[in-house]
């Protein structure tokens, strides 16, 4: 016995981490049996912290709209971890060509759609192997573990599937714990997927996240999902199509990493896929975006997800259950770190490689335009880290965006430049070029997104080398300056003008819009011009005040005049000059809508707008009187048929009749259109008679002629009519589908012209361009005393189109 003593020393650290509590002896009850609740995980990662401080480090990063805490583990040796801020400065140096790191940074992800709910469970197994049986794999190798991206979604799948599930559960497939309901867990709190956020950053959870990742930017970054309950797994490599910066090595290692998974999942008899499915090309993705910043992105798939609660029986009579599901995540978590881990060098010299110039075809880009939108991309390139600067007065050739051919573009100390010659080369070509090269159209997501048309600014992208200055120098003073004008004039023309017009509203301000041109004082304004007069609110208090701020809050620049006599156009006091409404708006939610189309909309007022919606769901819509109402707006959905019926239809359309405005999105119209007095028709198709002649093999190739996989194209624009106000005659529009409408009678604001079917960015089959041919986009209809607007695209389509929202502010407040 003496003999081990020593022995006894040697061990004793192991002998110490013996004692740490693995998940299930922490939350007292065996991992998999129960979901765990988001404040139990925090618990566990607080305990292991606690536990464990000179291997693990905790941190709060942020929290979610529901306020619940997002967190990020940080796990190494306890030596890493003393040098934690030395390892990570030296990783980032390679992004310049320099430094000499010698750690592998693996990020893994967990539960970005939160009703795929093993993800977290497997995190906390995983964790604890790391901190014991596996830790020799932190020798070299920084682990940093976000338990659960979506808090707010995974808690509303748990707390639902604990209040239905059966006692014990039940594997049967109908029973109500397997089947979630409209309001489901996948998403955040405003029903927003947060894996087609990433380069957007719409939401509070990815904007906090990144401000973190791009601290760390890893080698390797894993986002763990669910899929189908007879899907068995998937894990990399990837399918086509694949962007085409996508490097080599990064094809690569996704094989390295593949072939260690299988190897494992060999040794168990599980199933799996790979190279099926999910491809890497749409940038917003918990994959993509990283590979975008020089890391391994990678998507892991289990079979589960919202209908796989404790257990379910699958098509072919197997039983899986969250044990099952939590072994396989957790065994390509720690595959992962393995693969990383003995692959130091390669990862840290490759990443060094992808951080050289990479000498893409367009050195920069230049945008001119609006100051609002400028400032709107400036901010989300600020996001990203993405360096900018300014142009000067010079012409600069390359390719426009607004021809699709190669031209000139003057410039100012006003152009944006974004340069191609930095370290966010590659994130800012995928952002940026017209279009993106596919090597497949079949694929999973949009194949379109480019900024400049996403963000309505006149652009170029030119081969050249361009002088970039700093900044120019901001003269422009917000506030009202003297507050005893007879009236104030703002201009309208960018969504932060219709944020500032929205707070006036809220303080009960009375709000002009001019309906023609005017010219007043030597200026000349548009139609939609925001007019604020002393005397419509000479019985709001501290009137000025309120005004004064609010200009300053959105950069809003106001001109005081002293008179409604205008040089041009009408006068203040003129039919022509109507009177903003304050509003009272309400949107349908439930079956007949999407969540994730919904949701936008109800993100679009809360976080966007800052404008009060309330929410009225097709359960009780019948009992409610629309007359209390000023808009109404049917999200896009595909549940419509039964929702639309005669009489919900009949009650929509006389609420209209009596005064009401009706703004229907997407697959609403396409139900209305059946309906008396809906002026909008359905476009005819034309029928393909052709016998398909093709293998049976060739069905998803085939389906891809009528499809259009998220394409830009050029539309024009009537800016006479009241819905398009603040627009010049074009307007590049995101296409999602294949839905074509004839153009309205007087009221086409925006549509696609002859020969205008073809996408200037992104794949639309070639029967899809047939059929969208001279189709409208966004119209409008009188309807007796009151208004329908007709949205077929979608402007608020994942909050990141900023062109087109203001669309949505002219349906509200200038579409009278
Ligand atoms: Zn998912």
């Amino acid at each position: 016995m003496k003999k081990l003593l020593p022995l006894l020393f040697v061990t004793l650290p192991f002998f110490l981490i013996a004692q740490l509590k693995s998940p299930s002896e922490f939350l007292g009850y065996e991992l998999g049996s129960q979901f765990t609740r988001h404040h139990q995980v925090v618990d566990y990662y607080q305990y292991l912290a606690d536990a464990e401080p000179k291997r693990m480090k905790l941190l709060e990063y942020g929290k979610t709209n529901e306020r619940r805490p997002l967190i990020l583990a940080f796990i190494s040796t306890e030596q890493n971890m003393q040098n934690l801020e030395q390892i990570r400065e030296e990783h980032l140096k390679s992004t310049k060509g320099e430094g000499s790191p010698d750690k592998a940074i693996v990020w893994l992800s967990y539960n970005v759609h939160g009703n795929e709910s093993v993800s977290t469970e497997a995190s906390m197994q995983t964790i604890y192997d790391l901190l014991t049986s596996k830790s020799n794999y932190l020798e070299n190798t920084v682990v940093i573990m976000d338990p659960c991206i979506n808090p707010d979604g995974r808690d509303r799948y748990v707390n639902w599937y604990n209040q239905y599930k059966n006692t014990p559960f039940n594997v049967d497939p109908n029973s109500k714990e397997h089947h979630e309901g409209w309001w489901n867990g996948r998403s955040n709190h405003y029903m927003f997927d947060l894996n087609r956020d990433w380069a957007w950053l719409t939401q509070i959870e990815s904007q906090q996240r990144l401000k973190q990742f791009n601290k760390w930017l890893p080698h390797v970054h894993v986002d763990f999902h669910e899929q189908g309950v007879n899907s068995p797994y998937y894990f990399a490599p990837a399918a086509e199509p694949f962007h085409e910066v996508i490097t080599d090595f990064q094809r690569e290692f996704q094989v390295t990493i593949g072939k260690n998974h299988a190897k494992y999942f060999d040794a168990n008899g599980w199933f799996y896929f790979t190279k099926e499915v999910f491809d890497l090309l749409y940038p917003s993705y918990g994959d993509t975006y990283p590979i975008y910043n020089g890391g391994i992105g990678m998507t892991y798939e289990q079979g589960g997800g919202g209908r796989g609660g404790l257990g379910i029986l699958t098509d072919i009579g197997d039983t899986l259950t969250l044990k099952d599901r939590i072994a396989h995540h957790h065994t390509t978590g720690l595959s992962t770190v393995e693969v990383a881990s003995g692959n130091v060098e390669r990862l840290n010299d490759e990443f060094k490689k992808f951080y050289q110039n990479k000498n893409y075809k367009y050195k920069n880009y230049v945008l001119n335009g609006d100051t609002d939108k400028l400032e709107k991309l400036t901010d989300l390139l600020d996001k990203h880290e993405i360096e900018y600067g300014y142009g000067s007065n010079t012409t600069y050739k390359g390719f426009r965006y607004n021809t699709s051919k190669s031209g000139s573009l003057r410039g100012s100390n006003n152009s944006l430049i974004v340069s191609t010659d930095q370290p966010k080369a590659t994130l800012v070509k995928v952002l940026f070029e017209p279009n993106a090269k596919l090597s497949d159209s079949v694929t999973y997501d949009i194949t379109a997104w480019s900024l400049p048309y996403a963000y309505g600014l006149d652009a170029l992208a030119t081969e050249s080398n361009i002088q970039k200055t700093t900044a120019p120098q901001k003269t422009e003073e917000f506030g009202i300056g003297k507050s005893d004008s007879y009236a104030y004039i703002g201009d309208w023309n960018s969504i932060k003008d219709a944020q500032f017009l929205a707070a006036l509203l809220n303080e009960n301000i009375r709000v002009r819009y001019s309906k023609k041109p005017f010219k007043i004082n030597g200026t000349d304004y548009d139609r939609g011009s925001l007019i604020v007069t002393k005397s419509d609110n000479k019985y709001i208090d501290g009137f000025t005040k309120i005004l004064d701020a609010a200009s300053k809050k959105f950069h809003k620049k106001l001109t005081p005049v002293n008179t409604g006599f205008v040089d041009s156009g009408k006068d203040f006091g003129s039919g022509y000059v109507g009177v903003i409404k304050n509003l009272k708006i309400a949107a349908l939610s439930g079956n007949p809508t999407s969540t994730l189309r919904f949701g936008e909309i109800w993100h679009f007022f809360e976080q966007q707008l800052n404008y009060p919606i309330s929410v009225l769901d097709e359960s009780y819509f019948n009992r409610v009187d629309l007359t209390e109402y000023d808009v109404l707006i049917l999200p896009d959905g595909r549940g419509y048929r039964s929702f639309l019926n005669e009489m919900t239809t009949n009650k929509i359309a006389e609420w209209v009749r009596g005064g009401g405005k009706l703004i229907a999105m997407g697959n609403s119209i396409g139900m209305l259109s059946k309906q008396k007095g809906f002026n909008i028709k359905e476009k005819e198709q034309k029928k393909d008679t052709t016998i398909n002649m093709d293998a049976f093999d060739s069905t998803e190739r085939e389906y891809i002629k009528s499809a259009i996989t998220g394409a830009i194209f050029k539309a024009n624009v009537d800016n006479t009519n009241p819905l398009a106000y603040g627009y010049n005659d074009t307007y590049f529009t995101l296409k999602l589908g294949n839905s074509a409408y004839n153009y309205l009678d007087g009221g086409s604001a925006v549509y696609l012209s002859k020969g205008a079917n073809k996408p200037v960015s992104g794949f639309a089959g070639s029967e899809a361009q047939k059929r969208i041919a001279e189709s409208l986009i966004f119209g409008t209809q009188r309807m007796g005393r009151g208004q329908v607007i007709y949205m077929v695209d979608n402007p608020l389509f994942r909050g990141f189109w900023e062109n087109g929202k203001l669309f949505f502010a002219n349906a509200l407040f200038m579409v009278n």
